[in-house]
């Protein structure tokens, strides 16, 4: 597969797996979808999840997520002999974990795919991002869930963002944008006023200045994603298009034995 996203800081990590899903994969020279269908066809999706495990050189067949909810509870991966399907169940927009070999997945269409790296604990997180799971600032909560069960500290952390509808797509009402505006002091940063009293919203950015005020380091912050609407050839966007695919961004660890 050529088209997956990476985060050059994240790439560069050792015992470290991690990769955003693109909208099509080439296979014998034609052009195919991947992860067309979210709900839908069970089959296809399990196909083309082994395809994206593959391209990323994992050999289990298997990733685990949960059932996104645009809520802000972290879901702690403490067991990997628990069912795949049982942690499906589960309703949350993040997942940590401690456990190697274990892909941990979010699947997204414009909201924010979120990877957070701690280095020196060696665990790992991902968080699903959206207008809302952002209004309930699920980027804090997973940063402290990592800090409770595994004692990380926010200053070491890796945060990096994937593809993702940005300030150049993301109009708003006012009644949407306003806890954007009540919620940071840097507003200005991500929300711009136009004409017509609408907004634009930049979620990843959002995500940025939520995770510098959780006490991670800006430097170690990467939003330089895609914007899912601007380059939906290579992205789905829900925005866009309406029911369309989803994106699956991964990480996993490795041992580091
Ligand atoms: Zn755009």
């Amino acid at each position: 597969m050529t088209a997956l996203f990476f985060i050059d800081v994240l790439k560069k990590q050792p015992s470290f797996v991690h990769g955003t899903s693109p909208r099509c994969h080439v296979k014998n020279g034609v052009r195919k979808p991947l992860f067309c269908s979210d709900k839908g066809d069970e089959k296809l999706f399990f196909e083309d999840q082994i395809v994206f495990l593959h391209s990323l050189g994992i050999v289990t067949k298997v990733f685990f997520r949960v059932t996104q909810v645009h809520g802000n509870h972290v879901y702690v991966l403490k067991d990997s002999s628990i069912p795949v399907s049982e942690v499906g169940l589960c309703e949350a927009d993040a997942i940590i974990t401690h456990i190697p070999d274990c892909p941990i997945v979010v699947l997204t269409a414009d909201c924010v795919p979120i990877i957070i790296y701690d280095p020196i604990k060696h665990v790992v997180g991902v968080v699903h991002a959206g207008r809302l799971g952002t209004q309930k600032r699920i980027l804090t909560n997973t940063v402290e869930a990592l800090s409770r069960e595994y004692g990380s500290k926010p200053k070491n952390l890796i945060v990096g963002m994937g593809p993702a509808i940005r300030g150049c797509c993301y109009e708003l009402d006012e009644p949407c944008a306003l806890p954007f505006i009540k919620k940071s002091p840097f507003f200005s940063e991500f929300i711009n006023k136009t004409g017509g009293n609408k907004f634009f919203l930049d979620l990843p950015k959002v995500n940025r200045f939520e995770g510098y005020e959780a006490g991670i380091l800006m430097k170690n912050i990467y939003t330089d994603g895609p914007c899912t609407s601007c380059e939906n050839d290579r992205w789905y966007s829900y925005r866009r298009e309406g029911k369309t695919g989803r994106l699956i961004t991964l990480a996993m660890l490795q041992s580091r034995e």
